[in-house]
């Protein structure tokens, strides 16, 4: 706004500043967050009674309280008591869905029920839960091109809120390529050549990265990534058969996504894994979302009533969700869980162990797996299965932004880095669920969650208090 500003006539500018403030256009917003433990997404112990200053969308200083010079003028939120994270990320998100038990009947639904108005509104819903989890950055990996598209743009231009997305549209696969049809899921190839001009489309209509389907050749996947780097986008392959990882893996394929997934595969061969390591070829296992996903519905259903899910759907669609998981045990997408359940564990420590780089992502918006929690659960199980909870949340910050290839803007909590910054309740170094306590949510340098009210100190801060979605200490953007 400043540099357009430069260029105008005084008496433009005269007359701009009936409507704006000549302050905000000269000086950029400051908001401090002070206090709270500080966790800045690097594999180093934390800052305690640590303060972190924003200038506009930038994080400008972090560190110890003490040390860090806060402006009279900045807007400042108390944070002591809680910890201060970078926003998490997640590799792998579906704002198609909403936790719905089966594909099948979901997009009749959606088309019975308004078509793409209601598919607007459900991508709507997914961002806003993302957000409000903490989530401020979301790889979507599935989805009509241009409404997907639309809705990343729509929220990076400040028109609706939510997590910030980068986008895959339709993958590419060859036959059936997975559940998520009728229009809402893939784009079939039958050749190389074929896959390689769907992909050179998909880059030039504006997608982020492409997602590259199980079940391709070698040569397909080849192709895809050849098309996808000359553009200078990243390929994730959602794979599970060993012969598929190796392919994508031989191929260049960016980031193995899937993997096993927690027992879908029996654990890979020692050889694989060891390949996998020595290219630094970066894992995203999606572990929670079926075998533990289930279990952990076995041993309390009652978080398929999660209020916060009532109030996020709305009526009609919480409705017909909660419909469609009444006898959730029988979902085909369960079928296979009892062998998931026996490898699961042997799926993911066969990761950590053997030191391959880990991004985190969890497939969130399939069944049961409400992007309201997905991420805390997937970070919760690699810590179970033995991933230190340091490890674990830079996986999920630093890490995953470098393997978004936005290792430079995101990720972390130091000078220069986009103002991406939760406080949650509690030590989550000490009990990782302590991320499933978002009290306030900064993307971007806005404040989405928590936070005081205008203009006011941080004595007038109630955590918690300015929940809404939309709300924020700073105004929308
Ligand atoms: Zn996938
Ligand atoms: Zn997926």
């Amino acid at each position: 706004m400043s540099l357009i500003r430069r260029g105008i006539t005084v008496a433009a500018m005269a007359a701009s500043l009936v409507s704006a403030p000549a302050a905000r256009a000269q000086t950029p917003k400051r908001l401090a967050l002070v206090g709270g433990m500080l966790v800045t997404g690097y594999e180093v112990p934390p800052i305690h009674r640590a303060a972190v200053l924003v200038e506009g969308n930038k994080i400008v200083a972090a560190g110890p309280a003490a040390e860090v010079k806060i402006p009279a003028d900045a807007i400042v939120v108390d944070t002591s008591g809680r910890a201060m994270l970078p926003g998490l990320i997640e590799t792998h998100g579906h704002l198609i869905v909403l936790g719905h038990g089966s594909y099948d009947t979901w997009f009749p639904w959606i088309k019975a029920h308004g078509g793409d108005a209601m598919l607007t509104r459900v991508m709507e819903i997914s961002a806003k839960q993302l957000l409000m989890a903490g989530v401020t950055t979301t790889i979507d990996l599935g989805a009509p091109l241009q409404p997907i598209l639309s809705m990343r743009d729509r929220i990076s231009r400040g028109e609706a809120s939510g997590t910030r997305l980068f986008v895959s549209g339709p993958w590419i696969s060859r036959g059936a390529g997975g559940a998520m049809q009728d229009g809402f899921g893939g784009i079939n190839i039958s050749t190389p050549e074929e896959a390689a001009q769907q992909t050179e489309k998909l880059a030039v209509a504006g997608v982020d990265h492409i997602k590259a389907h199980a079940g391709l050749t070698l040569d397909d996947y080849k192709a895809i990534v050849g098309a996808a780097h000359k553009h200078r986008i990243r390929v994730f392959a959602h794979v599970y058969a060993e012969r598929d990882v190796r392919n994508a893996l031989e191929a260049g394929v960016d980031v193995l996504q899937h993997v096993g997934s927690a027992g879908t595969a029996p654990p890979y061969s020692k050889d694989l894994i060891t390949e996998i390591v020595n290219a630094g070829r970066p894992v995203v296992v999606t572990a929670a979302h079926r075998a533990w996903i289930y279990q952990d519905t076995a041993d309390f259903p009652e978080r398929l009533q999660d209020p916060d899910l009532r109030k996020a759907f709305g009526p009609d669609i919480y409705a017909e969700v909660q419909d469609s998981l009444k006898n959730w045990w029988t979902l085909g997408y369960f079928q296979r869980t009892d062998r998931e359940m026996l490898y699961r564990e042997r799926g993911v420590k066969q990761f950590i162990e053997s030191g391959a780089v880990m991004g985190m992502g969890t497939d969130s918006g399939t069944p049961m797996n409400f992007h309201s929690e997905a991420l805390w659960r997937e970070i919760k199980v690699h810590v179970d299965m033995g991933m230190t909870a340091t490890r674990a949340i830079a996986a999920a910050t630093r890490v995953n932004a470098q393997i978004i290839g936005k290792g430079r803007e995101l990720g972390s909590i130091e000078p220069g880095k986009i103002a991406d910054i939760i406080v949650v309740n509690g030590n989550p170094l000490f009990d990782i669920t302590a991320l499933s306590h978002v009290e306030v949510v900064v993307k971007d340098g806005v404040v989405y969650k928590g936070g005081p009210a205008t203009g006011s100190r941080s004595s007038a801060f109630v955590p918690g208090s300015a929940g809404s979605a939309t709300g924020g200490a700073r105004g929308e953007r």
